[in-house]
């Protein structure tokens, strides 16, 4: 799989040179996970699978936004709005088989995270996160790379608790994040980074390989444009 990450910011005013673009990651020029960017549509991707309806990763939800990407590519989210077909289970697109794996995250809309298949090669794509339910992690077990929510570097994140359902949303902390895939993978890169990363991107860096060091395993920082060959 050639992978490209096209966009590494979260959803917050701050940018830098290489961090200036919402969710998206385009593999082998046809299928596209999340549409952050309404530019990522020059791309022709074939498919496009959104992790949730969010307006960074799915920029059509937008105030203002008329436009209707499902008239350009087979769109994919875990529910239905603008055109989107919700994709609720284990199917083949193409040479890719898709997962699609349920995640905690916003009380509002539905989100799901992508186990993508093809051939031998794998990865995950889970989009904001709080948690994935330990009855789903055997799905991901030994998958060659996870990508995943770089928002909050701090322990724990930033998780609320809905006072009437329980439910937890929010974003879980790198290190949170880190121990849940450590187990599955010997990779983990991160996107989507929030705040924390902007100021001093240089000892952000730093403090995520040392994240990675400390728990034993690789971690990729993202950036647009970034490429990555499986
Ligand atoms: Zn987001
Ligand atoms: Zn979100």
């Amino acid at each position: 799989m050639k992978i490209k990450i096209l966009g590494t910011k979260g959803e917050i005013d701050k940018s830098l040179p290489r961090h200036v673009k919402q969710s998206g990651l385009l593999i082998d020029k046809t299928l596209l996970i999340d549409l952050g960017e309404k530019s990522y549509l020059k791309y022709h991707p074939k498919w496009i699978l959104i992790t949730h309806l969010h307006p960074d990763h799915a920029y059509f939800i937008r105030r203002g936004q008329q436009e209707n990407p499902a008239t350009k590519a087979v769109l994919f989210a875990p529910e239905k709005a603008r055109g989107t077909q919700i994709l609720g289970k284990k199917r083949k697109l193409g040479p890719y088989s898709i997962t699609p794996i349920p995640t905690h995250h916003s009380k509002h809309v539905k989100s799901q995270a992508y186990l993508i298949k093809k051939g031998r090669k794998s990865i995950l794509y889970t989009g904001d996160l709080v948690w994935i339910d330990k009855k789903y992690h055997h799905l991901f077990d030994r998958v060659d790379l996870i990508i995943t929510d770089g928002s909050f570097l701090r322990e724990g994140g930033m998780i609320r608790k809905d006072a009437k359902t329980k439910k937890l949303f929010g974003h879980n902390g790198i290190p949170n994040l880190i121990r849940l895939f450590r187990p599955f993978t010997k990779k983990i890169l991160f996107v989507h980074f929030g705040s924390w990363f902007f100021s001093y991107p240089k000892a952000s860096k730093a403090k995520l390989l040392a994240l990675g060091k400390k728990y034993n395993v690789e971690i990729l920082i993202g950036y647009d444009g970034m490429k990555i060959n499986l």
